[in-house]
This record gives structure tokens, C-alpha cells and sequence, in this order.
């Protein structure tokens, strides 16, 4: 039963501290199941009972429980070792250093090893209960203690607890001691069971509209069934808001003040959005195609980008009071500050703000990456893995960084995150104009992206482009909302699911799309074929020849049979050339098929004579409708076609008759279906 909520009376004195012993009790049962019902239930017991009973005890609580100090992005590190811990569990316990050896040999975790030496200890004046607040206030102490002597202060403080700490206590604090706490409560449990918790708790008690009251009180034996639904509904909604606002805000501290302002329904309006605190960014899905990017957005309008490789950013930046110096912070993938990392990027943004009076705050998510300072070309991952870490001075800075710009969420005092991608990206691109410094100072850029708009044809060229880049491959993000037939067509019968092209904090989200080089298995070996036809070219490409049409040898009926489509690869003066020697009317080029080849289903406008080979590298062979090469040898209906080919040069050295066959079409095939059973299942999630 996911329902059972019980917390009729306050475990300890009414209104006093929570004692250390409530949270640990709570520890020692999530570290005794893998139940996620057993999970919620336990934190969200103890957590209303917290909210019931002893409030100023929460944070400390969801602190300890999260196994952290503080939130990533300004970290409180306890900052002690292992061998402080043995030291003072060693001290406390009057254990020879053998002994304390043996008992490391037989349990390895810490905190068993403490809970057992301790176990030994008599103690004749029983120590006070230790207090939840005091415990993390003690944490902190070990935290702050800097400087000479701080080793010996930190051991003293860890003594002191140990001394304090009765049974189960002493193996939950050590293990808190050595942040591996082993309890299977991540942030989405602590979260949902806060949720729960709130929503069980009077609203009127933290400020906030007075709800259901019946529902406060609730408990497994009193709660009714329609109660029940209730609670399962408002449990949803209340869930909902409490991520939505940690994903913006991810800090405790601030969330719980929020919530004593005004309850649950104003959490958001407490807790908004805050340049200069990280909200979680969105990832992308992994997929392994341009074609499965077709199929699951459909033709739903989307942007191509870069996926450049360097290293994530959410930079923040404030105009100072009364025009003073701006605030700015640089974050990490994982909410880390790294803004003593990259002064070049914060004397970037301050010369934004220079040139841009009107400008007072905003949140950019970007991609940092090295780059040649001469000419702006991208440099490798590794490049930029060479700065330091941290306390970098603008007279150390030797490798130059340009600041890819992708997305923006937050513009003087406006949340962007609800506006599709494609008012974000607007504003982006208006408000923040390539920054280009005559010095080896870090850029400004707007990633490079093609619009889907713009043809398959030109995204396909534009990957072809990421191909022979630096970048990692391509991101590709929906431009607005919508919705999508699951099996990924627009229209049709078939059910729907929205997709979004809001900006999604924390989500893996299916609206960005990431296609890696390395995702893609091209094919090993390249084919010779023949060009044997082609259709009059559109926009930039009108006059010229394209697409053209290529065959392969099907050495059982002699004669070229006709394979697939080719768009890319060709320069702009091959297109000319090509136009000069398949020119329409002569010898080369006919309206009727006059030569010996087989089209399938493909019905070019122009037939080329089959003269000349050209080597071609494409994706994969797939089964194709349209076409008849190698019929009847790996299926009785389709032939097999080329995915994505590409022109790579002609091969003046080779006649048609030289080009590869239907044969070597269907062994690779068989091949790469063995493959692709082999590799089954190893799908990247990120
Ligand atoms: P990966 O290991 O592929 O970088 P990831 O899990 O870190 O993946 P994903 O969301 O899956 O993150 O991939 C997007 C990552 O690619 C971003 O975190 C960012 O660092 C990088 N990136 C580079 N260029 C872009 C871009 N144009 N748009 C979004 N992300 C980009």
C-alpha cells in the first residue's frame, strides 16, 4: 500500500529538537530495503513528522539524508580523511591498532567498523541525546575548520560525536563522515516524499490558504478510500511543483524558506528562477541516424546544430547595482561554479554588458570550446582539458575559448523557459551578437545550425559538414511545440504525445536529438557505382544535376541496376562539370532510357550513358520499396539501397563494368545484420 502515512504523535517531547536517533532509525530502514514503496514511505514519514513536530530540524534532515552539505554549486566539503576517522574511532573506543586493523579486514565499511568498536564501549554517565540540528552544525564546524591545526580540530569534533553517538548512531555517522552513506534515497525519492509530506501537512501552519484538513490528519487505519484518490491526486500536482521548482533552484535552504512563507501553492513564486543559481540543465536523446531523427520527429520543424565538443556552460550574468561591476558566474553540466576557471569569459561578459546599456540580467546555456585564436578553428576536447580547474589568472591563459551560445533562459527579469526553442533562440541571436575580440580574449559565437526548413537535402549536407568538422556530431531540437503520432508521422490516425520545445531542466528530453559521429555506423568499405541518371536541381542547385541516380553491376542479367539517390558530396564546380558533360539532348544524356540499365522504381528525369564510376561512402544498405538491386538475394520483394551516400571522387581508372555488384551489396548487408544483432541492446543513454 503506497498510502500509509502514520503520524499521529510526536515521537519525542513535543516541540523539542528532533533527536539524531528519529533520522537514523529512518537511515537504518532505507538502508534495509530496495522497496521504492518502503523508500517513500519512510521519508515521507519521517519528513511530515519533522514538518509536525520539530520544523528548524528539516533542512538539517534532507541535508543528511542527501548525503550533502550544501548545494553543488557552493560546496561545503567536511574535508577530512579516512585516517582522522580510524584515528578517533581508535581513540574513543581504546582499540589496539591491530585490533582496529581486524575489525577494517572483517567489515571494510566505516561505519560498521565504528558501530562495532563501539559496541564494546561502556560508557558509566550516559551522554544527552545527540540532536538532528547539532549533528549538522557539528558538520559544519569539521567543514569550517581551516588552516593550522584544523586536522586536530576536525578529530576533536568527530570524537566528540563518536563519544556522543549511541548504537545504530555511531555507523550512520561515520558513513555520513565518509559521504558514502549506502542508502538507496537519491534526490527524485527525497523529493516526491517532501512532496507527500507537504501535502499532508497543514497549509495554514506554513502560511499558506488553508486546504483539506481531514487529509492532515490521515493516517493508515483512519484514511478512507475517496480520501485516498484525493490524496493520490494532490500527491501528483504537489510532486510535480516541488521538481519543477528544485530543477529551477536547486536548493534546499531556499525551498523550505519558501515553503514557511507561504505553503505548497506559492512554493514557485518564493522559489523562482535566480540568475546566479544553476538550474539543472536539459539533455538530449541519443539516436544513430538522420533517418531515425526523421522518423521520430516526422516533418515537425526543427533546427540542426553543432554538437560541439567542449565543455557545457550555464553562464549568468547581472548588471551591477547602479551600473557597478556585473555579477558573473560560469556553471558546469553537474551545477558546478566554475567561474574562477575562465576570466576571460567573465571579462567577455562584462564587456557585453558594456556594450549593451539596456541589458541587465540574463542566463545563456552554451558549450565552451578551445580554439585557435587566429582564425577561430575549433580545437579538441582535450585542448581545453589543459586550463586549470580553478583560481585562473588572465596572464596564465594560454589555450583560447570561444563561447557557443545555444540557449537562453532568462532575459532582464523574464523565465524563457515555458517559450518554445524558437523565441528563445530568436531573442538569443538578437540580444546577444557574435562578440569578437581583436586579442586572444574569449569569443562570442551563435552555434552553427541549419533550419529544417531549409530540405532534407541541406541537412543532410549540414551533417555531412559536422562529419568533416571538430564537432562531436549534431543536436537536433524541435522549434515549437507540438504533437506527434507515437509511430512519429504528424497526421494521421495513429495516438498522440506531445513534444515540447520548451526548455526542459533536468530532462533527457525526445525534442533534442543528438546524433554522434560515432553513433553512426558507416559503412567500412565505399562502393563504386555508376551514375545512370539524375533530376533537374531546385533552388541553389537549379541548372545542375540533382539528385543523381547510381547504380551498381548485377552481374546475373548484365547490366546496371539502379541502387539509390545521391545528393552530397559534389563541389559546386563538379556540379558544373557535370552539367557540361551530361549536358541534355546529347550523346550522354537522354530524356528515354537508351541505355542497358535497370531503374526499378526510381524515375529520373534525364538518363545518363553509363560512363564513369564514382566512389561513393554511405551509411548503411537497408531494404528498399524502390529499389531492384539485389532482388531475390537477401528478399523476395525488396531490393536493397544505400542509406545516405556520398560522392568521394571519380575513378577515371575503372569501367562500369568494373563496379561493384549486387553481390557485394548483399554481403554487406548480411554483414551488417550480424552486426547489428552483435551490438544489439547497447543503446547509449547519454
Ligand atoms: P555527451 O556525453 O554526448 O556530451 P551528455 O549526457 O553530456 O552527452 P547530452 O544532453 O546527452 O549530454 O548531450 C548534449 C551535450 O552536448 C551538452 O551537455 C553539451 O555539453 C554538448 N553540446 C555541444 N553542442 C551543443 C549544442 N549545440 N546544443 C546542446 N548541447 C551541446
Amino acid at each position: 500500500d503506497p498510502f500509509v502515512y502514520d503520524v499521529q504523535e510526536s515521537p519525542w517531547p513535543a516541540n523539542e529538537p528532533a533527536p539524531y536517533s528519529f533520522l537514523v532509525h529512518a537511515l537504518a530502514t532505507l538502508s534495509g530495503t530496495r522497496s521504492r514503496t518502503i523508500i517513500l514511505n519512510t521519508l515521507t514519514n519521517t519528513l511530515r513528522t519533522l514538518l509536525n513536530w520539530h520544523r528548524p530540524s528539516l533542512l538539517p534532515s534532507l541535508y543528511l539524508l542527501s548525503n550533502c552539505l550544501s548545494p553543488p554549486y557552493s560546496p561545503v566539503e567536511l574535508g577530512i580523511g579516512s585516517s582522522v576517522i580510524s584515528k578517533a574511532i581508535q581513540h574513543i573506543s581504546g582499540l589496539t591498532s591491530s585490533a582496529l586493523r581486524r575489525l577494517y579486514n572483517s567489515f571494510g565499511d566505516p561505519g560498521d567498523v565504528a558501530f562495532e568498536a563501539k559496541s564494546n564501549v561502556r560508557t558509566l554517565v550516559p551522554h544527552p541525546p545527540l540532536m538532528i540540528v547539532a549533528v549538522h552544525d557539528y558538520l559544519l564546524k569539521i567543514a569550517n575548520s581551516k588552516g593550522q591545526g584544523a586536522a586536530k580540530q576536525k578529530q576533536a569534533i568527530v570524537e566528540k560525536l563518536l563519544v556522543a553517538a549511541k548504537g545504530e548512531e555511531s555507523r550512520y555517522l561515520v558513513r555520513t563522515l565518509s559521504l558514502n552513506l549506502r542508502v538507496g534515497a537519491v534526490r527524485t525519492s527525497i523529493l516526491t516524499a517532501l512532496a507527500r509530506a507537504l501535502v499532508l501537512t497543514s497549509q495554514t501552519s506554513l502560511g499558506g490558504p488553508d486546504r483539506d484538513h481531514s487529509l492532515y490528519h490521515a493516517t493508515s487505519q483512519s484514511i478512507s478510500s475517496v480520501q485516498r484518490e484525493k490524496l493520490h491526486e494532490k500527491f501528483i500536482q504537489a510532486e510535480a511543483l516541488v521538481k519543477k521548482v528544485f530543477v529551477q533552484h536547486p536548493n534546499y535552504e531556499h525551498i523550505i524558506a519558501g515553503l514557511f512563507k507561504g505553503g505548497l501553492d506559492s512554493l514557485d513564486l518564493h522559489v523562482p528562477l535566480t540568475v546566479g543559481i544553476p538550474l539543472h540543465p536539459t539533455l538530449g536523446s541519443p539516436t544513430r541516424s538522420l533517418y531515425e531523427i526523421y522518423e521520430r520527429l516526422g516533418d515537425l520543424p526543427f533546427a540542426a546544430e553543432f554538437k560541439y565538443d567542449g565543455q557545457r556552460a550555464q553562464i549568468h550574468g547581472v548588471r551591477g547595482v547602479n551600473s557597478g561591476n556585473p555579477s558573473v558566474h560560469i556553471f558546469s553540466r553537474h551545477l558546478e561554479d566554475m567561474t574562477t576557471k575562465y576570466p576571460d569569459i567573465v571579462h567577455l561578459v562584462k564587456c557585453i554588458f558594456q556594450q549593451q546599456p539596456q541589458l541587465q540580467s540574463f542566463i545563456i546555456d552554451s558549450e565552451i570550446v578551445a580554439i585557435d585564436p587566429s582564425d577561430g578553428g575549433l580545437k579538441s576536447f582535450q585542448e581545453l582539458s589543459n586550463r586549470a580547474r580553478k583560481g585562473v589568472e588572465m596572464s596564465d591563459i594560454k589555450v583560447s575559448v570561444c563561447v557557443y551560445a545555444f540557449d537562453l533562459m532568462y532575459i532582464d527579469g523574464e523565465v524563457l523557459l515555458a517559450q518554445p526553442f524558437r523565441e528563445r533562440r530568436s531573442l538569443l541571436r538578437s540580444h546577444f551578437p557574435p562578440f569578437l575580440p581583436s586579442d586572444k580574449g574569449a569569443r562570442l559565437d551563435h552555434v552553427e545550425s541549419c533550419e529544417s526548413d531549409a530540405g532534407k537535402d541541406a541537412i543532410e549536407e549540414f551533417w555531412q559538414k559536422a562529419i568533416e568538422s571538430r564537432s562531436e556530431g549534431l543536436m537536433i531540437k524541435l522549434l515549437s511545440s507540438d504533437t506527434i503520432q507515437e509511430d512519429g508521422m504528424r497526421k494521421g490516425n495513429g495516438k498522440r504525445k506531445p513534444l515540447s520545445a520548451t526548455y526542459e531542466p533536468d530532462k533527457r528530453t525526445s525534442a533534442w536529438l543528438k546524433l554522434k559521429k560515432d553513433y553512426v555506423v558507416g559503412l567500412g568499405d565505399t562502393l563504386d557505382m555508376v551514375p545512370i541518371g539524375a533530376w533537374h536541381g531546385n533552388g541553389r542547385k537549379a541548372g545542375w544535376w540533382s539528385p543523381v541516380l547510381l547504380a551498381v553491376r548485377d552481374p546475373r542479367n548484365d547490366c546496371l541496376v539502379a541502387v539509390c539517390k545521391c545528393i552530397s558530396g559534389f563541389s559546386d564546380s563538379f556540379y558544373k562539370e557535370m552539367v557540361a558533360y551530361y549536358s541534355e539532348g546529347s550523346d550522354n544524356c537522354s530524356r528515354q532510357p537508351l541505355w542497358e540499365t535497370d531503374t526499378g522504381g526510381f524515375r529520373p528525369d534525364v538518363y545518363f550513358r553509363p560512363h564513369k564510376v564514382w566512389e561513393i561512402r554511405g551509411a548503411d544498405i537497408t531494404l528498399s520499396p524502390v529499389s531492384l538491386a539485389a532482388l531475390g538475394l537477401v528478399s523476395s520483394s525488396r531490393g536493397l539501397s544505400l542509406r545516405f551516400p556520398r560522392f568521394i571522387k571519380t575513378r577515371d581508372d575503372k569501367l562500369p563494368e568494373q563496379a561493384s555488384t549486387t553481390d557485394f551489396l548483399a554481403q554487406i548487408w548480411k554483414d551488417q545484420q550480424g552486426q547489428s544483432k552483435a551490438t544489439a541492446g547497447d543503446a547509449d543513454d547519454g
